[in-house]
């Protein structure tokens, strides 16, 4: 072996949402063990990066994350509304929060290292598997050899086109902006039209501001913008996650939710299972969970293709006369077979999919 390898047990590569959660809760498992966190951002990098994002996550993730609580919470959301392009909008009750999310991950991770966690900055460079097991090339030039690897590394990750040689099946890219104009604190709102190509623009509340999003290219932005991002999420869901020791956890498996878009309860939860199947040195769990969850975004990505189909027409007629009375969405269900996958997923959506 070559001198100078630095041995560790378990590194998990990527400190966002999924990365975070993998190591806090594989330190609160096992404090005993020796985990290693990279992530290639610091400061205000790692803080912007963060923020590239609707920052929205449901009450109910926190369920599957206790005791993990919501905090560094900007807006409690009590509302979810849905408009289109004839004027008609509905608006479901669904609780969930706005987080600052640098400060909520930062949080995660003084807690791992309270537990005597080590974080550093550092990227992964590559990653090769050898005899004696996995061999990671930082960009600092260091050499790590680890037992046990969370790729946590994003929607690029690295990790997953090394070692599992698999692509996400589609690619969302996505443009958000921060502007000034008013919102409702508690709502978050979502404009669906033909435009969006199956997707939509998002305006939600983000402290004094309002982050908008939509698909790239598919919509513009008026007045003042405070920041503007870029970027892609992945979807679709990857076969494989757990191959020889290597678990590929949020973004790098392409969790998110092909119709929302939601991809933080996702993440966290998987960082978390991944925790556990390492802590219990039963890696299978991990895929098993993976083939069996609700969250999975197998079983939505039938909508998301007929979403990217629908005409302004389409919209107009598949919410016709809906609104909150649920024999509305069951006049509708009954009467528009066209559309029933998509009322399916809709619903399924509002438990599962943020
Ligand atoms: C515009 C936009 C808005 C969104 N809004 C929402 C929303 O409101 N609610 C929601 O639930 N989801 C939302 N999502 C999806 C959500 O942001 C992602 O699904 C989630 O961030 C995935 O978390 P992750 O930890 O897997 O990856 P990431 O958040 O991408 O974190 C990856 C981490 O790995 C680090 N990293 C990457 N490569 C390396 C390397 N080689 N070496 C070391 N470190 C590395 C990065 O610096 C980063 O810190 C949104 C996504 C976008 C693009």
């Amino acid at each position: 072996m070559a001198i100078g390898v630095e041995q560790r047990d378990v590194v998990v590569v990527g400190a966002g949402p999924a990365g975070a959660a993998a190591a806090l809760f594989l330190k609160r498992a096992d404090q005993e063990r020796d985990v290693l966190v990279l992530d290639r951002l610091t400061g205000e990098k790692y803080s912007r990066y963060h923020r590239m994002c609707g920052q929205a996550i449901s009450r109910a993730a926190f369920r599957d994350l206790s005791p993990l609580k919501p905090q560094n919470i900007l807006h409690r959301i009590t509302h979810l509304r849905d408009e289109w392009s004839d004027g008609n909008f509905i608006e479901f009750r669904s609780h969930g929060y706005i987080l600052d999310r640098p400060s909520f991950l930062r949080g995660m991770l003084d807690r791992f290292r309270s537990l005597g966690g080590e974080m550093r900055a550092a990227a992964l460079g590559s990653v090769a598997r050898d005899d004696e097991g996995l061999l990671l090339y930082l960009s600092d030039g260091r050499v790590v050899r680890a037992r046990k690897l969370i790729a946590a590394d994003g929607s690029r990750s690295l990790v997953r086109k090394a070692l599992f040689k698999e692509e996400p099946p589609a690619m969302l890219r996505m443009e958000q902006c921060l502007v000034q104009k008013e919102v409702r604190e508690d709502t978050l709102t979502f404009i669906q039209e033909e435009r969006y190509q199956g997707g939509y623009r998002w305006e939600f509340p983000a402290g004094d501001l309002c982050c908008v999003g939509f698909p790239r290219g598919t919509d513009t932005v008026e007045g003042e913008i405070m920041e503007r991002h870029r970027r892609n999420i992945p979807i679709g869901g990857v076969r494989c996650v757990e191959r020889d020791g290597v678990y590929l956890v949020g973004d790098a498996a392409a969790m998110a939710n092909p119709v929302t878009w939601g991809g933080i309860r996702v993440s966290m939860i998987s960082g978390r299972k991944a925790a556990e199947a390492v802590a219990s040195g039963s890696p299978q769990v991990y895929q098993q969970w993976w083939e069996r969850t609700p969250l999975s975004p197998a079983r939505f990505m039938e909508a998301y293709a007929s979403l990217g189909k629908m005409t302004d027409d389409d919209y107009r007629k598949a919410s016709k006369g809906i609104n909150r009375n649920p024999l509305s969405w069951l006049r509708a269900y009954l009467t528009r077979g066209e559309y029933r996958h998509l009322y399916d997923a809709l619903l399924l959506c509002l438990r599962y999919g943020w």
